[in-house]
């Protein structure tokens, strides 16, 4: 047999629990009908992206020709787009960034490995809390850390700042945040955000290096609170923010995003450098042309997302009041109710007897839930409440 990179087979042979619910999902729809199978287990968005983005590439193809529109751009992206990206960002949050705190990449997974590959150094921790997307494992992993978990608050899933100071070590390299939350669907509060601050800056002093915090936002225009969510780079000037257009505007399969570097990172030069070193380390050079051109223009701009929020608070509701216990969320498009069982497994073995597909906490290191993602027509989430309401009635639970 080949020699071949043990991890790198383990990696592409081991399914994710997230893909193998869905895989169920679609297995048994093929089997029974999808109208009998109410799959809750995949984050792709259930809304198009706005009609603006068709309009915004036939314009494109007019205006600039498909030599150069199809054409590379500067590893780090079209200057020009960057510009209009950093101008949106200045306009919306007050900030002063150019185009050279910009790299553009295939969406928040790429911009997330450039970040961590970019400081990772063979020995370093980043941490994160549970519960988290499982991907930042494996992405820590190859930038050539190690993840460390704080575990999860269930109580309202804001993170613990005393567990955090806990597990700050000498080899914290950053701290990878997730607000508004998969798979919580919880957005960090500024008393969060402030404590989270805090913290760092006095574990930055402790060990005469700065701990970056890295918050991954795609998410961040999904937030039912009414208020803007709060700036994270505001409350730590060592923050590189990893965004992506996957969900806001509907576009994951374009894979578009960035790693925002603002000037007041230490040594933001070396930062800056290093985070366009990974991408050339990772081949994530020249992210996709044409989008880079397309979200450019797309500032301010969203998919419909009202639907997230007439189902977040229909299934919110009545799971509360089947006797479900479940954190306010007020973002993203995911709930993390508690199971009635402690086995989370066990649980959404059940639920798939109804053709109900939820994914267990575990996945996210957070057993004793189970992760609902919501981005689904209103009409699935009707039809699938008699299913948890069956659910709830076989543990006993409201009465
Ligand atoms: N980070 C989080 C928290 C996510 O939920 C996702 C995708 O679901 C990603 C990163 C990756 O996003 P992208 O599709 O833009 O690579």
């Amino acid at each position: 047999m080949s020699q071949l990179s043990p991890r790198m087979v383990a990696l592409g042979t081991a399914r994710s629990e997230i893909r193998e619910a869905f895989a169920f999902a679609q297995a048994r729809a093929a089997e029974v009908g999808p109208e009998n199978v109410d799959d809750f287990s995949i984050g792709n968005p259930s809304v198009p992206a706005p009609p603006q983005v068709a309009t915004l590439i036939r314009a494109l193809t007019r205006e600039i020709g498909p030599v150069r529109l199809h054409g590379y751009t500067p590893a780090q992206g079209d200057p020009q787009a960057r510009r209009a990206l950093a101008d949106d960002l200045n306009a919306r949050f007050g900030t002063d960034y150019d185009p050279d705190c910009l790299y553009l990449t295939v969406g928040a997974a790429a911009a997330l490995c450039c970040a961590l590959s970019a400081m990772g150094c063979p020995g370093d921790e980043f941490i994160t809390f549970a519960p988290y997307f499982p991907e930042y494992k494996v992405f820590a992993e190859s930038a050539g850390g190690t993840l460390i978990t704080v575990p999860a608050n269930i109580e309202d899933f804001q993170p613990d700042m005393e567990a955090l100071r806990a597990a700050i070590t000498p080899r914290t390299k950053a701290v990878l945040i997730n607000t508004p939350n998969n798979p919580t669907g919880v957005v960090y509060s500024e008393a969060t955000l402030r404590a989270l601050g805090e913290v760092l800056t006095e574990g930055s002093r402790a060990y005469g290096h700065p701990i970056y915090l890295i918050s991954d936002e795609p998410y961040r225009e999904i937030v039912y609170t009414g208020a803007p969510l709060p700036w994270v780079p505001d409350y730590y000037p060592d923050t590189l923010v990893c965004y992506s257009y996957s969900k806001s505007l509907s576009l994951p399969g374009q894979r578009i995003g960035y790693v925002l570097v603002p000037r007041t990172v230490t040594d933001f030069d070396l930062v800056y450098a290093a985070v366009c070193g990974a991408g050339r380390a990772l081949g994530y050079v020249c992210a996709p042309a044409l989008f880079q051109l397309v979200v450019a223009q797309c500032g301010g701009l969203t998919s419909d997302l009202s639907v997230y929020r007439t189902n977040r608070d229909l299934l919110l509701d009545s799971l509360r009041s089947m006797g479900y216990t479940c954190a306010q969320a007020d973002g993203a498009f995911y709930l993390f109710p508690r199971t009635p069982e402690p086995d989370a497994r066990a649980f959404c073995e059940r639920a798939r007897k109804y053709d109900l597909v939820l994914v267990p906490g575990d996945s996210f290191g957070c057993p004793g839930h189970v992760r609902v993602s919501y981005c689904v027509p209103t009409e699935q989430i009707r039809r699938a409440l008699p299913k948890f309401r069956a659910l709830a009635a076989e543990y006993g639970l409201g009465k």
